[in-house]
């Protein structure tokens, strides 16, 4: 039996491959395309398959298929060399009902309108299936911050938040840190906000975004809250797969934030890390990366190639890569990155999904055939923003928690949110992401059948 077959007749009586693709009455409705290499698309038609499953009413499933404001601005920033330069922004909010709109904003070359819509759909539904009282938005700013000097950076960052000042508030709209962006630029945006808002609210208005540093209102454990979140899914899950976080192999696609978090508590759990992979190049330990000496490297050297000069790892290729054999695959990078083809050179029995999006859905089909099991994106990705809700409550209340509170109330909604999944997929026998949505979206779903609709 290859490893293939054996994966397969593993999971076989777990996973129910059964995703319809663009058969909602919704996209013609709405005039929307049925174009599978649209992210956007993409992330509505996983959402409204889930609705009719749960057969929620008609506007519930039209108002979840547009989000409810897009705003793009473009802002002219002086660089270094004298000249201005123009920059083009989102923010994208996608759905309120549940609370404030939340989420990342991220400084990446390949932000488009389309992305941002579907991250934000995503945080509606992380929101909603963690339970914590926020909807969902995304922004991002089209530039490679890697490009641009600390001056330059800090400029950009103000000028952004500057430009949508009105359209964000710490009850209204709270932006956080995502791809390219971090607690620097977090603290660069409150300290915009702070000087520029007016208003009776604007004692509370550090809380208009998170992931702050911690001398300025940040929560400790928020810049380690999504990796461990991950973690904290996979201890909960991997038992059903005979498997578990004490023994399991992994393989890491990213070792940036959340890539690096993942890889250390795993590794300080038992787990190991055999692989990582990211922008610069592959290293491999047939007995485990020292993630910690491995963090530090790419700290110091902008990426995990030239780890092996260290002595403890060799380089790989990418091809090498996506085909070893682990137990669990964490891609922690972009979206899309497991296309089809990579998925047929993939050797795994779990994918933990601690990016946004990472799987292509012709890439889900192939992993699904070969019995992997997937934990999806919006169960798998929401530590970050649960601990961001524990840093606006505290914010609000004018409190700091200790670590251990943070570490115990993450595990507790992660836990949760892992049994609502399961349970959801038990009960309509469907694979993990539809059942991912589904738990998302009854919670929503009651929101609506209680606020109904204004007027
Ligand atoms: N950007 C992170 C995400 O995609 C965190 C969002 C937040 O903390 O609001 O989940």
């Amino acid at each position: 039996m290859t490893t293939t077959q054996s994966q397969a007749s593993h999971n076989a009586s777990i996973v129910a491959p059964s995703r319809s693709h663009f058969g909602s009455q919704v996209f013609d409705e709405l005039g929307m395309e049925r174009d599978p290499n649209n992210l956007y698309l993409q992330t509505i038609d996983a959402v409204l398959h889930a609705c009719e499953i749960l057969e929620l009413p008609h506007h519930v499933q039209i108002i979840l298929a547009q989000p409810k404001n897009e705003i793009m601005v473009h802002f002219p920033v002086l660089m270094d060399d004298g000249h201005h330069r123009l920059f083009k922004g989102y923010r994208v909010q996608h759905n309120n009902a549940c609370g404030p709109y939340k989420g990342g904003i991220r400084f990446h070359p390949e932000v488009s309108l389309d992305d941002v819509k579907s991250l934000a759909a995503l945080m509606t539904m992380k929101c909603s299936l963690v339970r914590i009282p926020f909807g969902g938005g995304k922004g991002g700013v089209k530039v490679d911050p890697r490009t641009l000097s600390k001056e330059e950076l800090r400029r950009v960052s103000r000028r952004f938040i500057s430009a949508i000042e009105t359209q964000v508030g710490p009850d209204y709209d709270i932006p956080a840190p995502d791809v390219g962006t971090n607690a620097q630029v977090m603290a660069w945006f409150a300290d915009t906000y702070m000087n520029i808002s007016s208003g009776p609210n604007r004692g509370d208005s550090q809380a208009v975004v998170t992931g702050k540093p911690i001398e300025m209102g940040g929560s400790l454990g928020r810049e380690k809250a999504t990796g461990q979140g991950v973690i904290d899914v996979l201890a909960e899950l991997l038992p059903e797969l005979n498997l578990s976080i004490s023994t399991c192999t992994a393989a890491l696609l990213g070792y940036g934030n959340v890539g690096s978090w993942a890889a250390k508590l795993l590794a300080e759990r038992g787990g190991k890390v055999l692989s990582a992979f990211d922008h610069t190049g592959g290293v491999y330990n047939e007995h485990g990366l020292d993630t910690l000496a491995l963090d530090e490297w790419v700290k110091n050297h902008g990426g995990v190639a030239g780890f092996e000069k260290e002595g403890a790892a060799d380089a790989i290729s990418i091809d090498e890569f996506y085909s070893m054999d682990v137990d669990v695959f964490i891609p922690a990078a972009l979206e899309q990155m497991i296309t089809e083809d990579r998925a047929r050179q993939m050797n795994c029995k779990v994918v933990a999904e601690a990016a946004n999006a990472p799987t292509t859905p012709a890439g889900e089909r192939v992993l699904m055939e070969k019995g992997v099991e997937i934990l999806p994106a919006i169960l798998c990705s929401s530590g970050g923003v649960t601990v961001s809700y524990f840093e606006w409550v505290q914010n609000k209340t004018h409190m700091a928690w200790d670590i251990e509170r943070v570490d115990e109330e993450l595990n507790r909604h992660m836990v949760l949110a892992a049994r609502r999944v399961q349970l959801a997929r038990h009960r309509f026998n469907v694979d993990m992401r539809t059942a991912a949505y589904i738990a998302a979206l009854e919670n929503l779903g009651k929101v609506y059948a209680m606020r109904g609709i204004f007027p």
